[in-house]
């Protein structure tokens, strides 16, 4: 193992710059991050030639932003995932979680399984070297790549990026932008509407109808789904789903069974994007929610490449730099051929266990 100290002199005055010899570095710190982690480690990367980066280590905007978020999937896929890392030695945990007393059949919420995930990531941080700041510069130099925060350069033949994703936004004119992570949190947004406000929602995902539910349940005016296309349900097969990663299950196929399927709630409309009467109705509104998709988070500098493109299948970026989880969610056709990109804590892993093997052969 090699360490480097190197003094370095910035544009502020002198700083202490480390440049640390890494064989992998992972950047984010989220469930995919957590799982890249776990999965290198247990196919024998000594854990001190890994370094991991993160500002928060708080189980990724899994932990900060969607946790007052009822799941989407059922309790046994977590219980699953955090079982799938022999390097998490998530069975040494000091006492059982809340989620583990859970019927793993059932959905529960986003907030149940942050603190597992909290407990194995900093187990993982006692065996790899982690660096709390911002990845903001990435750059390819002498087959090793150079990832800058605002006060470390830490060098590494391979790179995994599990930097997450932004929620797609819309701006209208006039209408104040409720952000997607406070409509999710019902506390937060009891905080900013009231009375005299006309909510206008986008979209019919699972979130968007989250974000309707949310509202319904407060004194507001009014509330006006705008959407383009029908909501979907997912569908259990004996060993597959329907609509996997599109479909709305559990709290929200509920949900939108009773109130969407059935009689509207009294405060709610519902109108289409290319609905004739799509400007007067919004013209009603004074605040807006986009629940309408995510995009992967951009790296403030990725140098060399314009634009990052991913494969799909491999996860592979670049030579020497790879990406998994929500921003480069695996591609894979479903039992009726279907084309579905895999979000989800145990997909996550479960791609990893086949392409990490992949990657470690790719750097060699
Ligand atoms: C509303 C909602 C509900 C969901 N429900 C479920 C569910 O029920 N079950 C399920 O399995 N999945 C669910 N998901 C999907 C998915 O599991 C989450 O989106 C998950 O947070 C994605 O994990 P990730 O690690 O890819 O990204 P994130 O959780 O977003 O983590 C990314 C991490 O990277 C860090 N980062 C970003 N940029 C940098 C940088 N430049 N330098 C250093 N660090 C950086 C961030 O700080 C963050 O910690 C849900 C998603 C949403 C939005």
């Amino acid at each position: 193992m090699s360490f480097f100290f190197k003094l370095g002199i910035e544009k502020n005055g002198i700083t202490l710059l480390m440049i640390r010899d890494l064989d992998w570095c992972v950047i984010g710190a989220g469930p995919a991050g957590i799982a890249a982690v776990g999965k290198l480690i247990d196919l024998g990367v000594p854990p001190e030639r890994i370094g991991w980066m993160d500002p928060h280590f708080a189980a990724g905007d899994f932990g900060r932003k969607w946790n007052r978020v009822p799941s989407n999937t059922k309790v046994d896929l977590f219980l699953r995932y955090l079982n799938a890392a022999a390097s998490f030695e998530f069975k040494k945990r000091p006492h059982k979680f809340p989620l583990e007393e859970m019927n793993p059949a059932e959905n529960c919420w986003l907030q149940d399984v942050v603190a597992p995930l909290e407990w194995v990531t900093q187990e993982l941080r006692k065996k790899v070297q982690s660096f709390v700041g911002e990845a903001m510069a990435l750059s390819l130099y002498q087959n090793r790549w150079e990832i800058k925060t605002k006060d470390v350069s830490v060098h590494s033949k391979n790179v995994i990026l599990a930097t997450g994703s932004e929620t797609k936004g819309l701006a209208y004119p006039g209408v104040e932008t409720i952000p997607l992570d406070t409509a999710l949190h019902p506390e937060k947004l009891a905080h900013i509407v009231g009375q005299k406000d006309t909510v206008a929602v986008f979209g019919s995902s699972h979130s968007a109808l989250l974000v309707l539910a949310n509202l319904i349940d407060l004194p507001v005016k009014k509330v006006v789904n705008f959407y383009r296309s029908p909501h979907r349900y997912a569908v259990y097969m004996e060993d597959w789903i329907l609509y996997d990663d599109i479909g709305l299950k559990g709290f929200t196929a509920h949900w939108a069974k009773k109130h969407l399927d059935g009689k509207l709630p009294e405060k709610l409309d519902r109108v289409l994007v290319s609905d004739p009467t799509f400007d007067e109705s919004l013209a009603l509104c004074n605040k807006a929610v986009y629940a309408i998709g995510f995009e992967r988070r951009k790296l403030p500098v990725l140098e060399q490449y314009e634009k990052l493109h991913y494969d799909d299948r491999t996860g592979i970026i670049a030579p020497g730099l790879f990406g998994c989880g929500i921003a480069f969610p695996q591609a894979r056709f479903n039992k009726i051929g279907h084309l579905e990109h895999r979000v989800g804590l145990w997909k996550f892993m479960d791609y990893l266990n086949s392409i990490i093997p992949i990657w470690i052969k790719y750097s060699n």
